[in-house]
């Protein structure tokens, strides 16, 4: 592990000073929080800061439900959320994602804001024998292009980089229009959390907007989101704990036997957390016949694009947006 030196400040503000930026490798100063993704990345020489900057105990953990929805405080952990009453009456499709999200230890450990932050799981990212890799080194080369992809990205993806976004809560949020409050020297601001990340284009090693500093001090989640039927569908290669092949999240709110209104998101196949508006519109109006909805779960491929081994994806994504609706609307 490279050296670095540990800084644990005595409150927010003392945290923010030292500037520290996620999701960018070339970061000499990076935050820490429950640390099961930093630490890996740490021990395989993925990332070496100079300086990191523990975000234990100075921030906000609470967990609260009012009349403008949900909010998460971005130390709140994955199991503290997951199992949070209000959390699962009124917006388990959040409940849903973190459960079949890593394992019990690691949503013991794990905060919201680090969950949203965490790093590709691409292998040619994640060890450091691979050369080329623009994400890990910018003007590299991507060694997934044309080498093992089976869980690379068919949605967003660029010449540079076709990474997937891997984080199962991200794609829950984004299907609830969820934002984040960020933190930093300049004052706040609210992100929605559909722009929060960036696609990869030609600079892969830019994973998000968050400029030098800022921390996600809070998840929203609006009002409006709460009492949908909705139902996360996760396909992964073994039930006990793994990261998405496809996840298809869908949130639908029901007009006798028809769709008034449908939300879906896609996971392990965008380069970030995949919103599908076109397939939404489709949907609405919509009964649940399952032609109805494969007509609209086709819309999902309209600008994909495959590489070889993940081409699987492109069908997978859309019978599991079908199957997601079926359950959720299944749902009392
Ligand atoms: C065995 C295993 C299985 C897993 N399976 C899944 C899975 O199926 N689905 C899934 O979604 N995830 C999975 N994960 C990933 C896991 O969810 C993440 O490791 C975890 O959520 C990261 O949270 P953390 O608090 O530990 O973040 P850390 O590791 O501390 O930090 C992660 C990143 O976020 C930054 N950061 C943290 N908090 C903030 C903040 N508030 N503001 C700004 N930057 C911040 C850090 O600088 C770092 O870059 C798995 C992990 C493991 C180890
Ligand atoms: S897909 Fe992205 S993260 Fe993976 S090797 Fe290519 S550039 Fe690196």
């Amino acid at each position: 592990m490279h050296p670095f030196v540990l800084e644990r400040p005595r409150d927010l503000s003392a945290a923010l000073s030292f500037g520290a930026q996620a999701g960018r490798n070339d970061a000499p100063v990076e935050y820490i929080a429950g640390g099961t993704d930093m630490v890996q990345l740490l021990q395989e020489y993925v990332r070496r800061p100079d300086r990191l900057v523990s975000l234990a105990g100075v921030l906000d953990d609470g967990i609260e439900i009012g009349p403008q929805g949900l909010r998460l405080g971005a130390a709140a952990t994955m199991a503290e959320v997951a199992a949070h009453q209000a959390v699962v009456e009124q917006f388990p499709l959040i409940s849903q994602a973190l459960l079949n999200s890593a394992s019990p230890q690691v949503r013991n450990q794990a905060t919201m804001g680090g969950n949203l932050l965490q790093r590709t799981r691409c292998p040619y990212f994640r060890d450091v024998g691979y050369e080329a890799c623009n994400k890990r080194a910018p003007g590299s080369g991507c060694a997934a292009l044309d080498g093992e992809n089976r869980w690379h990205a068919v949605l967003g993806t660029s010449d540079d980089c076709i990474a997937v976004h891997p984080s199962d809560l991200a794609v829950a949020l984004v299907a609830l229009d969820a934002s984040v409050e960020l933190r930093g020297t300049g004052g706040d601001r609210s992100v929605p959390l559909s722009d929060l990340h960036r696609l990869p284009r030609d600079t892969p090693h830019l994973e998000t907007v968050l400029g030098p500093g800022e921390v996600i001090t809070a998840i929203t989640v609006p009002a409006n989101a709460a009492g949908l039927r909705s139902h996360y569908l996760k396909v992964r290669d073994r039930a006990s704990f793994e990261f998405a092949v496809v996840s298809a999240a869908v949130a639908i709110e029901t007009d006798g036997a028809r769709i008034r209104q449908a939300r879906v998101a896609l996971g392990g196949v965008g380069t970030k957390p995949w919103r599908l508006p076109n397939v939404e519109t489709a949907l609405a109006g919509a009964d649940f016949e399952p032609a109805a909805l494969r007509q609209a779960a086709a819309l999902a491929a309209d600008g994909t694009r495959g590489r070889g081994h993940n081409d699987f994806k492109i069908e997978l994504m859309q019978r599991a947006i079908v199957r997601a609706v079926e359950i959720a609307g299944a749902r009392a």
